[in-house]
């Protein structure tokens, strides 16, 4: 992937104590087949080199005491800065209630996103009104309404019969009345860009004049998302793009290419089917992602997102206090499986690759009912402190829980590294210091 093939040149550079113009030019080109195989754009890849390597051959780079991490410094603060520098926040309304506009070819992730978003919103205490105004497909209202009952986000639809723009004017309408703010448009794509979906989209956007018209667009298209997203834009002024499907992308052209080639900022990304799978977009995070330095943040954001807080504080003074029992290991087992993947979440930190101990934590369902059988089979005193659990001890627990005493250790390993992992949630408390900690 890009980011093996990055963190391999950096760790060539890394390695030298002294830089020269040679070793700075033998690394861009590694860098730059690297982004182009990844599918980025060309123009985009050729001005980023140019710029790096202006950067990298500076005088303060190559007399500093450790020029390879001054060249990975660069890389990073220049892909940063591609991806657009900073996050983009929703444009909100002053006069509630804010249109959001989702546009975007068939299949996209619209729909899909469109749930997403009010779910999003709807984590902020805000009140969002889905909008079926996707009329040629009649599944697609269903698809949507299915989605608005699962999350309790009432869905405005008209039936099939009715023009998109009514149907446009009056959700907002209606939402203005009720009280909903966001307003979130679902439209009609089509296999590919043609008059008649720009003329309507056109109409729609004349009508209610959305704060947000935001481009739905599959990121394992590559560049074609881009030449998508370029379009859109000069048809219709968007004011930013979702990339869908980040999760099953692993070349990452399209993140890397959208903002530089459309000047569009990327404002969330989907990762992944589900209704909480939408991150925002954080331009420095993925940068930091490719370059193998761990997101950090972006799962602490999951954590928090998704645990239960009052839970997590009682866990957190636990850790702190060493009273972190295997009964609470179990409980934060369940906890976390409600948070995704295990091994989603376990990539996401820095060196994740290198902590092969992590690997024993990944959860399935079925190695969840073993560890509940193996914590009922100990007694209070083992489960609040394991330490005192012996080899015969094992082998009672073993016996009584119908598992192995490799099933144990797994679990007491298990426990320990869930121990580590937790430290990493609460160390510093602040994510300020959690930065600090991962440079
Ligand atoms: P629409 O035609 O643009 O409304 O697209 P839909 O919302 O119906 O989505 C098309 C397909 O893409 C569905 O099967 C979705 O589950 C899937 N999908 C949407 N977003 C994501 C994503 O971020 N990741 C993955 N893996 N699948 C997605
Ligand atoms: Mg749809």
């Amino acid at each position: 992937s890009l980011a093996d093939k990055l963190q391999e040149t950096f760790k060539k550079l890394r390695g030298k104590g002294k830089l020269t113009e040679a070793d700075v030019s033998a690394a861009m080109r590694e860098i730059r087949l690297a982004l182009l195989e990844a599918d980025v754009n060309f123009k985009v890849v050729k001005d980023f080199i140019s710029r790096v390597k202006e950067r990298a051959v500076g005088q303060e780079v190559m007399q500093s005491l450790t020029p390879g991490q001054q060249v990975v410094k660069i890389v990073h603060e220049e892909l940063t800065a591609l991806m657009g520098g900073s996050e983009s926040k929703i444009n909100w309304a002053s006069q509630p209630p804010t249109v959001i506009m989702l546009v975007g070819l068939q299949g996209a992730g619209k729909t899909t996103t469109a749930a997403k978003l009010a779910r999003l919103v709807q984590n902020q205490g805000r009140r969002p009104l889905l909008v079926a105004a996707d009329v040629y497909r009649p599944a697609a209202i269903k698809q949507l309404q299915v989605l608005g009952e699962q999350l309790k986000v009432p869905v405005f639809s008209m039936g099939e019969g009715s023009n998109p723009v009514d149907i446009a004017r009056a959700a907002v309408e209606h939402a203005r009345k009720v009280g909903s703010n966001p307003v979130i448009l679902d439209t009609a794509g089509r296999l590919h860009i043609n008059e008649a979906m720009m003329a309507e989209l056109a109409a729609i956007k004349e009508a209610v004049k959305p704060q947000e018209i935001l481009l739905v667009v599959d990121a394992m298209t590559g560049q074609d998302a881009v030449q998508v997203a370029s379009t859109f834009h000069q048809q219709l002024g968007l004011t930013g793009v979702i990339l869908t499907k980040l999760d099953g992308d692993t070349r990452g052209g399209a993140a890397l290419s959208v903002r530089a080639v459309t000047g569009c900022p990327i404002k969330f990304t989907g990762m992944g089917e589900k209704t909480e799978a939408l991150e925002t977009f954080h331009p420095d995070r993925l940068a930091s992602r490719i370059l193998g330095m761990g997101d950090v943040l972006s799962l602490i954001e999951k954590a928090q997102a998704n645990l239960d807080v009052e839970r997590a504080k009682e866990l957190q003074r636990k850790i702190r206090q060493q009273e972190f029992t295997l009964e609470d290991f179990l409980e934060q087992m369940k906890q976390m499986k409600k948070m995704g993947p295990l091994d989603e979440i376990i990539s996401m930190l820095p060196g994740a690759g290198k902590m092969k101990q992590l690997k024993d934590l990944q959860i399935d369902p079925k190695e969840m009912i073993h560890t509940e059988a193996i914590i009922q089979s100990m007694t209070p005193e083992e489960r609040r402190n394991p330490a005192i659990i012996n080899g015969s001890r094992k082998k009672r627990i073993a016996a009584g829980s119908g598992t192995r005493v490799q099933d144990v250790n797994r679990l007491l390993r298990q426990f320990d590294e869930a121990k580590k992992l937790m430290h990493l949630f609460t160390e510093g408390g602040s994510k300020k210091k959690m930065k600090g900690r991962f440079p």
